[in-house]
């Protein structure tokens, strides 16, 4: 099959396996920034190929273990009210508010329906005249076209029962934010094909120069994976810091302008919270005032309120190691921890009974190493 036997060719990947450990002198540590790429990594076993003093750590590149709690609980909020219909993608229904998520809010009656893209919210509202549809817009730069798309036709279609919870994030300011972090271990980055695929990498030079770090443009199959750390670990071997492009077959330079403009009429930057990395300037979109019709801040009163102090959730925010937290959220997702170090993982913590985000969704952390555990030498049940 085109771009993928090839692309999980054994031979070819253990030939770059081997090119890495003939350039590897000494030890360095790169992250790959999205959780597409952290299950690929584990699911193929890539980390027992290479060199024992190379270390790969995984970024906060899942959208939905990176929204915030107080989203989630306007979401369970919203989910909430009789006149609603809360259309969310079905990752988001499992992550855990203060004390239950949209999962248990259906069960308890919450009219809660799962939808594959914001377009069918907007046939939801359609449909619906009399009911107001509420869509949990969450994602990186890969999903916002898609719901810029579904705002500009909900005001071709004047609907004025449909808005949206806006959560969307962006990569470089929180690769910029890691970077900047006193106990920073990262030094090379995979940077995530799919959105520079959108955003091309312009921006992405400006941070490898600031921080005088490599980065490399990489896909999500296992070769891509190993030649974007080839290329990351020959730079870094040679003391340069530039943008190389893995993934020329799907990114260009300048990435995809159509989906760029679409973007760009419909959403303005604004700061963020992100779970477990804190409010990160510039980091993240919102409707402009042109389209506040369609922003639920606008047409609910949303709630703001902070968690109680002792939640399981709000340890979780915390962004420094916390020797009395059960959740280490927070550390995994800035790369400092690994699942497997959490005390709780495999047992207390499983995909049927998580306690944070990233055993919660399909592209989390947590979650790649339980349902991988077997191809790797790092469970805690062998390794600690
Ligand atoms: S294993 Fe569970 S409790 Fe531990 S960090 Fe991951 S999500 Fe949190």
């Amino acid at each position: 099959m085109k771009y993928l036997d090839e692309y999980r060719n054994a031979s070819a990947i253990q030939q770059y396996a081997q090119a890495i450990a003939d350039i590897t002198t000494q030890p360095w540590t790169i992250m790959e920034i999205c959780g597409g790429q952290t299950h690929t990594i584990l699911k193929f076993g890539l980390e027992q190929l290479l060199p024992t003093h190379l270390t790969i750590i995984h970024g906060p590149g899942c959208p939905v273990c990176v929204t915030a709690i107080e989203t989630i609980e306007q979401a369970l909020w919203l989910a909430a009210q009789p006149p609603v219909i809360f259309c969310s993608f079905g990752d988001m229904l499992r992550v855990p508010g203060y004390d239950r998520d949209l999962l248990t809010l259906k069960a308890q009656g919450g009219d809660v329906r799962t939808v594959y893209s914001p377009l069918d919210a907007v046939k939801i509202a359609q449909a619906n005249p009399d009911r107001e549809v509420v869509f949990f817009a969450v994602g990186f730069e890969t999903t916002a076209p898609a719901t810029a798309l579904a705002v500009h036709l909900a005001q071709q279609q004047q609907l004025t029962n449909f808005s949206m919870l806006v959560a969307h994030v962006l990569v470089p300011p929180a690769m910029e934010q890691l970077l900047a972090a006193q106990n920073c271990q990262i030094q090379g980055f995979l940077a995530a094909g799919h959105v520079c695929t959108v955003m091309g990498y312009g921006e992405y030079e400006t941070i490898a120069s600031r921080y005088r770090v490599p980065i490399v443009v990489t896909g999500f199959e296992p070769l891509d994976i190993m030649q974007g750390i080839y290329h990351c670990v020959q730079q870094l071997e040679a003391g340069t810091a530039q943008v190389e492009n893995q993934y020329a077959r799907s990114v260009q330079p300048q990435g995809n302008l159509t989906a760029q403009s679409f973007m760009q009429q419909v959403f303005e930057v604004c700061d963020r919270s992100w779970r477990g990395l804190g409010t990160i300037p510039n980091s993240g979109l919102r409707l402009k005032p042109s389209y506040a019709q369609f922003d639920t801040a606008q047409r609910f009163a949303l709630p703001t309120g902070k968690p109680p102090s002792d939640t399981l959730e709000n340890v979780q925010e915390n962004v420094n190691d916390n020797a009395n937290s059960t959740c280490i959220s927070g550390l995994i997702l800035q790369g400092l921890r690994k699942p497997y170090q959490c005390s709780v993982f495999g047992t207390k913590c499983t995909p049927e009974h998580p306690l944070g985000a990233p055993m919660v969704s399909s592209e989390g952390a947590c979650a790649a190493y339980y349902h991988y555990q077997s191809l790797t030498h790092s469970h805690p049940s062998t390794s600690s």
